[in-house]
């Protein structure tokens, strides 16, 4: 491109010059060594609401709000005699007055021209309204966005410590209900046996056969409401706010005692236990051997009848200081949508074997009172693969 097609030489630098700084976006002020404005471009007085001609002769400080203003003076003087610059050369952020009396934010930077013994000085100004207003406006959402995290905070430890007392309130009902209810239970059990003598008394004989099935059924339904009220109870002595006895507890040796005393029911399905190298584990004796009775006695009452049993009892160290303890079967195993669901209390997956859906309710309790945690998986045979994790130390 030619200077001809760029036009530079159809026109005078100087009025080039003056262009620029006329019609340059941000506002431009140039005075003298008092202060006093020279001259100023079109964008000073869109932003401040002088005339140039209103500006010309007057001093800057016009433009400043106070402190700035009455400290201008002194800061030029202190400039041109010792040479100590604040923004002559240097730029900053300070407060600017419109001819209307508003305060705004802006960005000074001052430049100086000496010239002839004698200093002239420009300042470029960039408003910084905009800026400050999206600030704050950030700061706003902020405040407002850390309010409402306290604000759900403090709801959410609201609704724990509603959860908390609920759950002590159910476990405290819990725990009288199935107490109380022992009693009126036993007399029961003991009214049937008192009718039976009493008709033995009057009529030289019991219940008919009839009447025996019945007497039958419904000591069987006692005996399972028995069952479960011992269930109960022994959940809800396993209070949570209470810590497990402090001991260890030898897993391999605990294990060895649970298999010998099922070992006339392993017996009959021709069971095989594989027990492996077992860890000794920070935890409460009674509630750990509980925990892998209830765990024995499930693998030996739904083992499959078409094969002889096999258990096996696996430990794993895992990355998180814990022990994996691992129980598996091959018995006919859970319906993966019953898994979870299998640790709730009453929950059965198998309702035609005996039971009363309390054992895994209480294997659960006791892991999660020791620090670790319970789940079923499906075995590679089929049957099922308890595990649960229990801390490798105490403070673990
Ligand atoms: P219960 O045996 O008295 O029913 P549990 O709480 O011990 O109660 O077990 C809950 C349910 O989990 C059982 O009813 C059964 O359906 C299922 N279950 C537990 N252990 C096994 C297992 N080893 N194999 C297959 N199913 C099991």
């Amino acid at each position: 491109m030619t200077d001809d097609e760029r036009g530079v030489d159809q026109v005078e630098p100087t009025e080039l010059w003056q262009a620029v700084l006329r019609t340059a976006v941000d506002p431009i002020i140039v005075i003298d060594q008092d202060g006093v404005v020279l001259t100023a471009n079109e964008a000073t007085e869109r932003l401040f609401g002088y005339t140039t001609d209103d500006l010309i002769g007057r001093n800057v400080s016009a433009l400043m709000p106070e402190p700035y203003r009455s400290a201008h003076d002194g800061y030029l003087d202190r400039y041109l005699t010792t040479g100590e610059a604040r923004i002559i050369g240097i730029g900053r952020e300070v407060e600017a007055r419109r001819a209307d009396g508003t305060v705004f934010p802006i960005a000074l930077a001052v430049s100086e021209i000496a010239w002839n013994g004698r200093s002239w000085f420009t300042g470029i100004i960039h408003d910084l309204s905009e800026r400050q207003m999206v600030e704050a406006q950030l700061v706003a959402a902020k405040e407002g966005l850390e309010e409402r995290v306290r604000q759900r905070t403090a709801e959410l430890e609201a609704s724990m410590t509603e959860l908390a007392r609920s759950n002590r309130d159910l476990e405290q009902f819990a725990y009288i209900a199935s107490h109380d209810l022992q009693a009126p239970l036993r007399n029961v059990r003991q009214g049937l046996e008192l009718i039976d003598e009493h008709l033995q008394e009057t009529f030289g004989h019991g219940f008919d056969p009839e009447t025996t099935e019945l007497r039958d059924l419904t000591v069987a339904a006692v005996e399972r409401m028995e069952q479960m009220i011992d269930g109960l109870l022994s959940y809800s002595r396993l209070d949570r706010s209470q810590r497990p006895a402090e001991g260890t507890v030898d897993l391999r040796e605990l294990a060895d005692q649970v298999v010998r005393q099922m070992s006339l029911d392993f017996t009959e399905v021709d069971a095989r236990v594989e027990l492996s190298e077992l860890p000794t584990v920070p935890g409460d004796e009674l509630q750990i051997r509980q925990l892998l009775q209830n765990l024995l006695e499930n693998a030996y009452k739904y083992h499959d009848h078409d094969q002889p049993l096999e258990i096996s009892l696996q430990a794993t160290e895992t990355d998180d200081g814990m022990w994996l303890i691992s129980i598996g079967d091959n018995g006919i195993g859970i319906d993966p949508d019953q898994r979870e669901r299998v640790f709730e209390l009453f929950r059965r997956a198998h309702p035609g074997y005996d039971g009363v859906g309390l054992g895994l309710a209480i294997c659960k309790r006791i892991v999660e009172r020791h620090g670790g945690d319970i789940w079923v998986e499906t075995g590679q045979n089929g049957g099922s693969v308890f595990s649960f994790t229990i801390p490798r130390s105490d403070d673990g």
